[in-house]
């Protein structure tokens, strides 16, 4: 007899084969090696299949997963919930200049502590884009000086 396919191993494990074949199988596997083998890679699968079953996932896990994937969280590495020592970082604002704009933050007081969501610091960024947008497209020419910041730009008013 030649060897049966992996197959047919699978299906002579899985008690699928009707008789005789199911005995001749056995008989061809008490005396071949190679098929052996063969069986002993397929009981692994088995067993291995097994072991996948699925888990269940742990609360503070799921909780984790679920903010990683929400879309404020992104893949940026900062918090939900952000520390004004934080939110100067992610601004590139020292501690003066973190002041200076600190009222006008979407802030909010936990604990005694200053707070902010980075969901809602994003939100209040592109606020000021489009506002400093509108200012420029104003009655002004000429462009703001790279490396300054916002005060020292030049405006050149049209002189009409
Ligand atoms: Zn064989």
């Amino acid at each position: 007899m030649t060897c049966p396919t992996t197959e047919a191993w699978a299906a002579w494990l899985d008690g699928a084969v009707p008789s005789p074949g199911r005995e001749e199988l056995a008989q061809h596997a008490a005396h071949c090696p190679l098929c052996q083998a063969t069986l002993q890679s397929l009981r692994q699968v088995d067993s291995s299949l097994a072991r996948l079953r699925p888990q269940p996932v742990p609360a503070d896990v799921l909780m984790r997963v679920r903010q990683s994937l929400s879309p404020a969280a992104g893949h940026t590495g900062w918090p939900q919930i952000m520390t004004l020592e934080e939110v100067g970082r992610f601004m590139q604002l020292d501690d003066r200049q973190l002041d200076e704009i600190v009222e006008d933050l979407p802030a909010f007081e936990l604990a005694g502590q200053i707070r902010v969501r980075y969901a809602r610091l994003l939100e209040w960024i592109a606020q000021r884009e489009r506002e400093f947008t509108h200012q420029r497209t104003g009655s002004w020419v000429g462009r703001p000086t790279i490396g300054r910041d916002a005060s020292s730009y030049s405006l050149k008013f049209e002189s009409a």
